[in-house]
């Protein structure tokens, strides 16, 4: 008489519940392009020279520029709004 242990292998691993995949998100609309911002742009190199494409804050002074909002420049710093000049 042998004793045969029978090992029971029915147990299988839970499986784990395949969840659906979600719908990928529809890619955002392009943004309308963007004036391209940056410390790059408050200054142009013409000639070797370095020109200022903002306008300086009269309060702050020299090294503070103004941040350009259409119709007016304001000072980030101060607060000072200084509406543009009216063209055309
Ligand atoms: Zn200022």
């Amino acid at each position: 008489m042998s004793k045969k242990e029978v090992e029971e292998t029915s147990e299988e691993a839970p499986k784990e519940e395949a969840k659906p995949e979600k719908p990928e998100k529809a890619p955002k609309p392009e943004k309308k392009k963007k004036k391209e911002k940056g410390v790059f742009s408050l200054y142009k190199m013409e000639n070797d020279k370095a020109v200022r494409l903002r306008p300086t804050c009269e309060r702050c002074g020299p090294g503070y520029f103004m941040a350009d909002h259409g119709n007016r420049y304001t000072c980030g710093h101060c607060g000072f709004t200084r509406y543009k000049p009216a063209e055309k």
